[in-house]
């Protein structure tokens, strides 16, 4: 058995880091959450990860318009329903101007569909329940 932190052979035992059970060694449980920190921050600063993980859905536009069209409404009357203007919103369907998050956040509710997206950067996806990476899952995809 090997530690799951360092790779040294050897005795380990367990400890969590981060949330996340991991089989250690002594020397990496006594100590292991100040490594587990450090490693983090590189690792989130080698990836480029902006301050805010979630972005509009590339595909907004046409999303709203299908949203409008299974309601059946006309554009004015959507827009209004939700408090927009109508040019606003036919900006929106045309793809002309994207909505800010938090109005997206609102035409989720209203429209019950699904707007604002998990940002991802290469191949480290960042989990859909805006769960921050742990350790472990960053070792599981380098092993
Ligand atoms: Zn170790």
């Amino acid at each position: 058995m090997t530690c799951e932190m360092c790779g040294v052979d050897g005795a380990l035992q367990k400890a969590e880091v981060e949330g996340v059970e991991m089989s250690v060694c002594a020397s990496c449980a006594s100590h292991g959450t100040k490594v587990q920190r450090q490693k983090y921050t590189q690792v989130t600063a080698g990836a480029h990860y902006q301050q805010s993980d979630e972005q509009i859905h590339p595909d907004y536009a046409k999303i709203l318009t299908n949203a409008r069209a299974a309601s059946g409404k006309k554009q004015e009357e959507l827009a209004q329903s939700l408090n927009l203007k109508t040019s606003v919103w036919q900006h929106f369907e045309s793809g002309k101007r994207k909505p800010s998050i938090e109005t997206a956040r609102k035409l989720e509710r209203a429209l019950g569909v699904t707007l604002v997206v998990k940002f991802q950067v290469g191949d480290v996806n960042v989990k859909a329940s805006g769960g921050k990476m742990t350790m472990a899952d960053f070792m599981k995809k380098k092993n």
